[in-house]
């Protein structure tokens, strides 16, 4: 076992928790399942979405440079970054040049690709993540386990532990209210003493020049507004051609994400406060090229909504952390191998390929054909071990010779009643915990061959 199998494995081995993160996933998807019902054009919504994204990534060049004149003619400050490295040396010299050692920041998973916060603090600046979960993570020096719900892998016992070990709250106390009520507190003092705030940006609309971010909790807008600098990190996939095109995406995005009807904030930066800056830094790292390839295209269509994670079997019982990657789930499984194939080899695996995640996604990605086609992307580059190549080398004769198949399941069927219980129940067969099947009776080989009367 390597890769994701390896990290699943410590997961699951706390069962309790395996079934409590479940079940709080799923609890989100039917949130979603509910909102999606009573939308009666939520299917059309999803085309029209699909529809105006592959457009927009046909002609992105155009889009940027339109909304290149408009931003700048707004008065915000563009850059363009080719890689992570060069956003955060952006980033940096931003902050260097404006003297800033607080720096407040809201959820952007940009950054946490680019691995922005580790480069900063390096170089003496204190970051602050104020969205709660990012800050709870933060605290624990751990990264997001979710896109949108970063602290999900976390109860509320451990949260009060942190709290009481880091802000000296009682001892045992897992009151949400009150633990929220201390949080808000502290980040309030560090929102008050930043220098700078920076956000993501969850799409750029080409015909403003502006950028909108929505989050539910306002800690981006208050890190905005009380700092006279504002950073927006974007990734050249996230711009959209109108406003109007904005308000098919308003409706799916927070319905798909939390089951909720809209973003509690829906906030749009259309230039800096009067007497402050707004830079924005637009990021490639790698988007062109997954831009070029037919085949991964569409998955520059996310929005990151999170929804594929809160479905997936395989993410619900695995727990975020076991992806290694800044975007777990089925989207970051299709986009962390792009990003190092043998890395990040394990994780289109790391799927049923139910189909689940691609009947969720409000911009109609194929998902389960991605990560099928991206298998076999790394079975070619002989970026999987050599034992799976072999046994699906081994498979995939089997089921091409139709002698060999039917021997081969008669042998099967033979074997596995006699298979010690330990191997049957043993932690390979973790994954099916809950749902066993009665025993097997034993059958002798004519029994099995026994034709039954008609
Ligand atoms: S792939 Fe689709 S479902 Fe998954 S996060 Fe992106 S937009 Fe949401």
């Amino acid at each position: 076992m390597n890769g994701h199998a390896a990290k699943a494995a410590c997961y699951v081995a706390d069962d309790a928790r395996v079934h409590w993160h479940d079940e709080a996933l799923w609890f989100v998807r039917v949130k979603r399942d509910r909102q999606a019902a009573s939308v009666p054009e939520w299917e059309e919504l999803r085309t029209a979405a699909a529809g105006i994204k592959m457009h927009t990534l046909s002609r992105l060049a155009d889009y940027w440079e339109e909304f290149e004149k408009k931003a700048v003619a707004n008065g915000i400050r563009l850059h363009w970054a080719a890689d992570a490295h060069e956003h955060n040396r952006i980033v940096h010299g931003i902050l260097a040049q404006q003297g800033v050692k607080h720096l407040v920041k809201s959820k952007s998973m940009l950054t946490e690709e680019c691995g922005l916060n580790p480069y900063l603090e390096e170089r003496g600046i204190e970051v602050v993540d104020t969205d709660l979960g990012e800050w709870i993570v933060q605290l624990r020096h751990e990264h997001p386990s979710h896109i949108v719900l970063p602290a999900i892998h976390l109860k509320k016992e451990d949260i009060g532990e942190l709290f009481h070990e880091k802000l000296g709250t009682r001892a045992g106390a897992s009151d949400p209210v009150y633990l929220t009520e201390a949080a808000r507190k502290h980040l309030r003092g560090r929102l008050m003493n930043a220098e700078a705030g920076l956000t993501g940006v969850n799409f750029a609309i080409a015909e403003t020049g502006g950028i909108v971010v929505c989050t539910n909790e306002g800690n981006a807008d208050m890190g905005t507004s009380l700092p006279p600098l504002h950073i927006a990190c974007v990734g050249v996939e996230k711009i959209v051609p109108t406003t109007a095109d904005l308000g098919v995406f308003v409706r799916l995005l927070a319905r798909s994400a939390t089951g909720q009807p809209v973003s509690t904030y829906t906030t749009h930066f259309n230039g800096p406060m009067d007497g402050g800056e707004l830079h924005v830094v637009i990021v490639d790292n790698g988007r062109s090229r997954l831009l070029a390839d037919e085949t991964f295209r569409r998955s520059l269509c996310c929005i990151r909504c999170g929804a594929c994670m809160n479905t997936c079997p395989v993410f619900r019982r695995s727990g975020g952390h076991s992806y290694a990657y800044a975007i777990p789930g089925p989207i970051g499984s299709v986009l962390a191998p792009h990003r190092d194939p043998n890395e990040f080899a394990s994780l289109p695996f790391a799927s049923s390929l139910c189909g689940s995640c691609a009947d969720v996604c409000p911009v109609q990605i194929d998902l389960s054909h991605q990560l099928y086609a991206m298998r076999q992307v790394l079975s070619r580059r002989r970026a999987t071990p050599a034992g799976k190549r072999a046994a699906m080398r081994l498979l995939g004769f089997v089921l091409s010779h139709r002698r060999v198949y039917t021997i081969a399941g008669t042998l099967l069927r033979l074997a596995v009643p006699r298979l010690p219980r330990s191997v049957m129940s043993g932690s390979w067969n973790t994954w099916g915990k809950g749902r066993e099947l009665p025993p097997m009776p034993r059958k002798s080989f004519r029994d099995l061959i026994r034709k039954e009367p008609e």
